[in-house]
């Protein structure tokens, strides 16, 4: 159950309400949401009679009981989209974002190449992994500190927001200072004190999808971000770890609409480590977008066969350009639309 309280609650209201809680031994939380003060009770703390009785303290403005144990996160809570900002412009709100970018900061040379030619095509986010969560310990483990400053460079010279994952809460501060959205990998959706630290950040977080997680457990990772703090929350389905090899991952084309349908969250997809297949990209980049997402993240590489990770699930940079191009159709059939410069879009028009 969650209590709304107006962003000027009067204290005194707000400690007799509280006090009333803890007479009752009703445990609760302590959040704020879209800039209104809020108190989330646990449904098993919730009596039947506390939603009429609740409703008469002063200061309580709406009492609202999603039925789902992500609170929060829920659409039956608010089911107007999370708004994400990253410096007040670089994230469409109705639109297709596209984070492109290699898996890993490799060199100078390499995120500036990847950094000018997403700029002359009017795409405003790079991705890049400078601490890498890789599966062998005798893989690339990225750049680290120097690959952080790296892509920030690259970026700041080509006008670009950053997207980098934070593996450790012990890097939060290095990768808060030089990225402008915050990846949780996909084996760390359940690592609960880097969420819990992550909700205490001022920065938009890309949540993926855990490998084996259920749509209720991402959400439920979602809802420890934002109970802590932080609301801009942007969640990324990358695919699930299945019986066949055939695959890497398989991604959940379905968990795209279904997840949507339950939060109020922004979706995005990651059809690079959701195939781990150069070849499947494509057509998954359109399945995505048909589907609905908010976003796409896509392994884009000026030299894919040399890349140091991850190089067979990532595409070369006219190989990115074509995909734009083909996925704009079916975007603007959704009134999704893609914010790409003039030029980018005269050549899809022309097809
Ligand atoms: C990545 O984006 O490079 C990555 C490692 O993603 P995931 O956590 O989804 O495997
Ligand atoms: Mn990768």
């Amino acid at each position: 159950m969650i209590l709304t309280l107006g962003k000027d609650t009067n204290e005194a209201y707000i400690r007799e309400l509280e006090k009333f809680l803890n007479q009752e031994s009703v445990s609760f939380y302590r959040a704020s949401f879209r800039g209104n003060l809020v108190r989330v009770i646990p449904d098993e703390e919730v009596g039947s009679e506390f939603p009429q009785y609740l409703n008469t303290f002063k200061g309580v403005q709406e009492i609202q009981s999603p039925s789902t144990d992500y609170q929060l996160a829920s659409k039956a809570f608010t089911s107007s989209s999370t708004q994400i900002s990253v410096n007040n412009e670089i994230i469409h709100q109705q639109g297709l974002n596209l984070v492109a970018g290699p898996c890993s900061v490799e060199s100078h040379s390499q995120i500036m190449e990847t950094a000018h030619f997403l700029s002359e095509m009017g795409i405003n986010l790079i991705r890049g992994g400078a601490y890498k969560p890789r599966t062998s310990p005798y893989s690339f483990q990225g750049l680290g500190h120097e690959g952080l400053g790296l892509i920030r460079e690259a970026a700041d010279r080509y006008g670009l927001g950053v997207v980098t994952e934070v593996m450790d809460y012990q890097l939060m501060d290095e990768v808060v200072a030089h990225g402008d959205i915050l990846q949780v990998g996909s084996r760390n959706m359940f690592n609960y004190q880097l969420l819990k630290q992550l909700g205490e950040q001022p920065k938009p977080v890309l949540l993926k999808r855990g490998m084996f997680a259920k749509i209720e457990e991402w959400l439920l990772a979602a809802e420890y971000i934002i109970l802590n703090g932080n609301e801009q929350v942007i969640l990324c389905e990358r695919g699930l770890r299945t019986f066949d090899p055939a695959v890497r991952n398989q991604m959940d084309i379905a968990a795209i609409p279904l997840t949507k349908g339950l939060s109020h969250l922004p979706v995005w997809a990651d059809p690079s480590q959701g195939s781990g297949r150069r070849n499947l990209i494509e057509p998954l980049s359109h399945a995505a977008v048909a589907a609905g997402v908010d976003g796409l993240m896509l392994e884009v590489h000026p030299d894919p066969d040399n890349a140091l990770s991850d190089g067979s699930q990532s595409i070369n940079l006219s190989a990115f350009k074509s995909l734009v191009k083909n996925i704009l159709p079916t975007a603007q059939h959704l009134n999704k639309k893609l914010y790409l410069s003039s030029a980018m879009k005269a050549t899809a028009s022309n097809h």
